[in-house]
């Protein structure tokens, strides 16, 4: 049962909150409430009238896709089936790039300026209007209260954005303090900082813990060696995404912090897409996104197949995402769960995995630690962090003929040997372009130092 605190912050505080910012999360939140035990014909003709939507919208306003529509000969307006969006090209992240503003509605206000390194690590901008942060804030609320925990609940955040730790001025730390929120910085998994991180959780008693699955079973097994319990503090709920969540993660999490381990699969550019229930079944948020398997192709697969993520999200009019290319990679599902719940399963997410990085005093951290070193510069187009050794890291680098090399590169080594330590050989090469893995698939950092409480070697097979 939530307590007077958590029903006063769910139900007065954080709607206030969000009114503030003109979002209409709650709103969106009840009828996702609603939704979510829709029929499927239901869901499916809502699908279909908010895809329309969207489309008309953009062929009316948005530069990019009213040139697109006219030159395929392309009538938004008879969309008749989700299958209709076969007939339009994918967004890729180089069309994004190359369009930047044409991607904009015209009348578009309020806009939230993004820049993510995606998986390749080129670095990608994008915007975000409030529709869309509206509806994300709602299907990560809703999926909250699945677990019967609430916003207001005390949580433990385990993050590693420098961006989002910038953004800690003091409305933001005011507003965690409402919400009962805590946030620990992820990046560095020394055994003082973690001692840290445990000490703050039990002093925390938090309802529900939030970040990396690598993350927190890090600190889990930290906790394990130090013979501290972490499963006497009440806690419910772990919810875990960015990245593949293994088996023994999961087992780790639950026994060690006494609670459940949630799944979550989503992305700043791509949305709030899919989400764990209590009966274990991974939801799509299928109001808001509808979300295609792509063969290399190009072929629409049908579930139990493996391919490509491709989303088109239905709150995008402001910037619209449609058949955006993800890079990520997964199977559907047709049965039904067991919960009721009508949004269609995701069978599994087998893409997504950001490697541990070993600094050479043997300091495990996320690999987002170095990421964010380079993706940020000026210039930068792409880049590619190889760990050959505790000794040598490498970094490839396609930029910009403006680039400053040498001075770049020196802040690059500079950056690195900060985490990595002083006597680390720091490499940077310039190259043409990223090759992608075996797989396929771009990763930004790749180690290949073992590090000993992630399994590396059992990579995704994506
Ligand atoms: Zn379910």
């Amino acid at each position: 049962m939530s307590g007077l605190y958590t029903r006063f912050t769910s139900g007065v505080l954080f709607p206030l909150h969000e009114r503030l910012k003109r979002h209409d999360s709650v709103a969106v939140r009840r009828s996702l409430e609603a939704s979510q035990w829709w029929p499927p014909e239901r869901l499916e003709a809502l699908r279909v009238e908010r895809l329309r939507a969207l489309l008309v919208q953009a062929g009316q306003h948005v530069p990019y896709y009213r040139e697109l529509f006219a030159e395929a000969g392309f009538d938004p307006s008879t969309v008749a089936s989700v299958a209709d969006l076969q007939r339009l090209p994918f967004l890729t992240k180089a069309v994004v790039r190359a369009q930047g503003e044409r991607l904009r509605h015209e009348q578009a206000e309020g806009l939230a300026r993004f820049n993510t390194g995606g998986s390749s690590g080129e670095p990608l901008i994008f915007f975000i209007g409030r529709e869309r942060v509206s509806h994300d804030v709602a299907a990560k609320w809703r999926a909250t209260r699945w677990w019967g925990v609430d916003i207001g609940d005390p949580e433990i955040v385990v993050w590693g954005s420098p961006i989002e730790l910038g953004a800690q001025d003091r409305v933001r730390a005011w507003r965690d303090r409402l919400l009962r929120t805590e946030l620990l910085p992820a990046f560095e998994m020394s055994e003082a900082k973690l001692d840290g991180f445990v000490a703050a959780i039990r002093a925390r008693r938090p309802k529900m813990l939030f970040g990396y699955p690598s993350a927190l079973s890090h600190i889990a097994r930290h906790a394990e060696r130090r013979g501290q319990r972490m499963d006497d503090l009440g806690i419910e709920v772990a919810f875990v995404t960015s990245e593949r969540l293994y088996d023994d993660q999961r087992e780790t999490i639950s026994r060690l912090f006494g609670c459940r381990v949630a799944n979550g699969y989503g992305s700043r550019d791509a949305g709030f897409i899919a989400h764990e229930c209590p009966s274990g079944g991974l939801h799509l948020t299928a109001e808001d996104v509808i979300v295609e398997i792509v063969a290399p192709d190009g072929r629409v697969l049908p579930p139990g197949q493996s391919g490509e993520i491709v989303v088109t999200h239905l709150a995008t009019k402001d910037f619209p995402f449609i058949r955006y290319r993800t890079g990520d990679v997964a199977v559907l599902d047709t049965a039904r769960c067991a919960c009721g719940r009508t949004l269609p399963l995701v069978k599994e997410i087998q893409g997504r995995s950001t490697d541990f990085i070993v600094a050479a005093d043997g300091t495990v951290m996320h690999g987002l630690a170095l990421v964010y070193v380079v993706r940020d510069l000026p210039g930068v187009r792409g880049f590619k962090i190889v760990q050959h050794s505790l000794q040598r890291t490498e970094v490839q680098l396609v930029a910009d003929a403006g680039f400053d090399r040498p001075a770049r590169a020196a802040e690059i080594q500079a950056g690195l040997k900060r985490r990595l330590g002083a006597g680390v050989q720091v490499d940077v090469n310039y190259v043409d372009a990223i090759a992608p893995e075996k797989s396929g698939k771009y990763r930004y950092v790749v180690s290949h130092v073992a590090a000993a409480s992630p399994a590396p070697e059992a990579a995704p097979h994506a």
